[in-house]
């Protein structure tokens, strides 16, 4: 589902983001990536969404090489591609009606489809009674699950998340977790960056962690966590 094979990505300066990366993610697979902040893990995530693409060596993900994409195979691709942020990034003068139907706007899909998938993926994070809400009426933790849902809306078979709880207290982290525990379990790949050791540790799944570019571990080894967020 998600490949890299000797994957290099050097920014001006030269600073080096990733160096020989090598990673093999399969599909239905739930991963966590940590490591220190500059380490390389957002450059990873963009190349797995095709906003970045390698200097050298070969991305693939849902079969697509990343390095051959056109601009207009771009918006089809990105479909396959679910994303999550930190910052939920939802437009604050829209619902959560609204902000879930965006990306299916776009697509000019008709109206009754329209609602079909947001009535689904709203649903999905338990929000469809605040679909008439605005992302300053809901709380942090309900914003978060409004940005999953609308990552959601596609069916995407890949869902990344790039510190999807850093702005969240421990209780809503957990839930928001669970949230993708879920989503995983229907199917979606699911690969999360994150510094939460609390949420890492209490769990028992594939974690890698990248150190100045490279993988410095990977496995389901927990007695390691601590050292590596
Ligand atoms: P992380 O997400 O683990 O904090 P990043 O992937 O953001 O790491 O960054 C990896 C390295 O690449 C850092 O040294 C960062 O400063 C650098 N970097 C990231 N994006 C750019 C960019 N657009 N231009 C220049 N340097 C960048």
């Amino acid at each position: 589902m998600i490949q890299f094979s000797h994957v290099y990505k050097t920014y001006p300066g030269p600073i080096h983001a990733l160096k020989n990366l090598d990673l093999e993610i399969k599909k239905g697979e739930f991963v966590f990536l940590t490591g220190p902040s500059g380490a390389g893990k957002t450059t990873l995530f963009r190349m797995i969404s095709g906003f970045d693409r390698p200097n050298s060596g070969k991305v693939i993900v849902c079969g697509q090489d990343i390095s051959e994409l056109s601009a207009k195979d771009l918006p089809q691709f990105r479909r396959k591609i679910g994303v999550v942020f930190q910052d939920f990034r939802l437009l604050m003068d829209r619902t959560l009606y609204e902000n879930v139907a965006l990306p299916l706007m776009i697509r000019k899909e008709k109206n009754s489809y329209i609602e079909k998938k947001v009535a689904e993926a709203l649903g999905s994070v338990g929000l469809w009674f605040k679909k008439d809400h605005y992302p300053a009426q809901v709380s942090g933790g309900e914003q978060q699950r409004a940005a999953v849902a609308r990552a959601l809306v596609h069916q995407p078979g890949v869902l990344i998340a790039d510190e999807p709880t850093g702005n969240l207290d421990p209780n809503l982290s957990e839930e928001i977790i669970q949230l993708f525990e879920r989503v995983n379990a229907q199917g979606t790949t699911v690969f999360i960056a994150t510094h939460d050791i609390d949420l890492v540790k209490k769990r028992t799944k594939r974690i890698i962690e990248l150190k100045s570019g490279s993988i410095s571990k990977d496995g389901y080894e927990k007695s390691d966590v601590e050292r590596s967020l």
